[in-house]
């Protein structure tokens, strides 16, 4: 590894690069790798390339092991000029994660928490999720050849414990608080040497940097107004976040977008955080939303995000259900069909530009976190139609009808 520090976000305290558990000892805040203030983007064809490979000198690997990626990342970030003209803003851009390994932007964490257990000569990983992060882990892990432990709530539904299943690895219903979980398996974690590649850990947040690199180079280097990030445990903002910070301290690019923490109007701690102008988000006590991956109700990096928001200057907001199924129907109608978190961004920007705070002269990019087929009980929210004829009748039908 190379030399250098984790520090606690909350109080400054220095960690060695090597540390696994992801919070301060001192104040429990989340510890972040030191910035990046020198590096460049590697030479070479990234259809070559891993996301480890190319921007590896924003990461502490000395070593890097390409057999544990799937070739996430490299995603394509989507422009729709026809929601732009209709939202009355400069410009859209959709960041579509779905398009990585198991379907979610999830997969790019999960390979350098992967990576670090690898380097450390961990042999077993795990990770508590009854969603996206649950099936990343299984996969990754599993092709690791490590031992994986999978942990979720008991009353999770069937057809989202196949898909984790079918990754083969040791999947485990806890009956319990699913919120003290978190905390319970970085213990077992410690005792059992599993290395726990939860929701906001130091290096998941490290790889959720190198979407914002790649919108960087997809740009080439002119950066969006905003960004757009559906914020659960506030993992993915911060990566995103801290690695257009790092290409600016490098000199890639001359500013950073500012961020919209987006979340859902039925589990918004942050939200309510930000909006009451307090320092430590509150637990929501009764949460309800059909967008379930980011219904956190009390999110480990919520302070974090609340601080870094304030300081970029950025913002943040809260949709209704009602707000995300719309949404989902419109990015459907350009060609990708979202799970309902990953609409919250296209809902948040409506609705900002609404109330006045997005302009029209604005670029803003959406984060498109996972694929709509996660959650096919969303097709109930639609109208949705087809029709049916005989063959013979087919041109008349068509002739007649539309
Ligand atoms: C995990 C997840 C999120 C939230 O990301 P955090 O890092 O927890 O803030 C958003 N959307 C989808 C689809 C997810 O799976
Ligand atoms: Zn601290």
């Amino acid at each position: 590894m190379k030399d250098l520090k984790l520090i606690c976000t909350g109080c400054g305290k220095e960690y060695s690069v090597k540390c696994v558990n992801p919070r301060c000892e001192v104040c429990n805040e989340p510890l972040e790798m030191e910035f990046i203030t020198n590096g460049k983007i590697k030479e070479g064809n990234p259809l070559t390339q891993t996301i480890l490979e190319r921007y590896a000198d924003f990461f502490p690997f000395d070593e890097i092991n390409n057999d544990l990626s799937l070739n996430e990342g490299f995603t394509p970030l989507v422009p729709s000029s026809r929601i732009a003209n209709r939202i009355g803003i400069n410009n859209i851009y959709f960041k579509n994660e779905s398009q990585n390994p198991t379907w979610s932007f999830k997969d790019r964490g999960t390979l350098f928490g992967i990576q670090h257990a690898y380097s450390l000569g961990y042999k077993k990983v795990g990770a508590v999720s009854t969603g996206n992060m649950a099936v990343s882990v299984a996969a990754y892990g599993k092709r690791a050849g490590f031992d994986t432990f999978i942990f979720v709530g008991k009353d999770i539904p069937e057809e989202k414990l196949n898909p984790v299943a079918i990754y083969g690895a040791n999947l485990i219903k806890v009956d319990g608080d699913y919120g003290k979980l978190y905390y319970e398996s970085l213990e077992i974690g410690k005792r059992h040497e599993i290395y726990f590649i939860n929701s906001d850990v130091t290096y998941r947040v490290e790889g959720y940097k190198t979407a914002a690199f790649e919108m960087c180079e997809q740009l080439n280097f002119n950066v969006p107004d905003y960004i757009v990030v559906p914020t659960s445990a506030g993992g993915n903002i911060r990566g995103i976040l801290k690695g257009f910070e790092e290409f600016k301290a490098v000199g890639l690019i001359d500013r950073v977008p500012k961020f919209i923490c987006a979340q859902a109007a039925g589990c918004s701690p942050i939200y309510n955080g930000f909006v009451k102008d307090v320092e430590i988000i509150e637990r929501v006590m009764d949460h309800k939303t059909i967008a379930h991956g980011i219904e956190n109700p009390f999110p480990p990096s919520g302070n974090e995000v609340l601080r870094k928001i304030k300081a970029t200057g950025g913002v943040c907001t809260a949709v209704t259900d009602e707000e995300i199924i719309v949404a989902q129907k419109e990015m459907a109608e350009e060609g990708i069909f979202a799970q309902p978190e990953s609409c919250v961004p296209l809902a948040a920007v409506k609705k900002l530009k609404n109330e006045g705070f997005l302009k029209e002269t604005d670029t803003v990019a959406c984060i498109v976190t996972g694929s709509g087929l996660k959650y096919t009980a969303a097709f109930e929210k639609h109208n949705l139609k087809s029709y049916s004829c005989k063959i013979e009748e087919l041109e008349l039908f068509i002739a007649n009808n539309f």
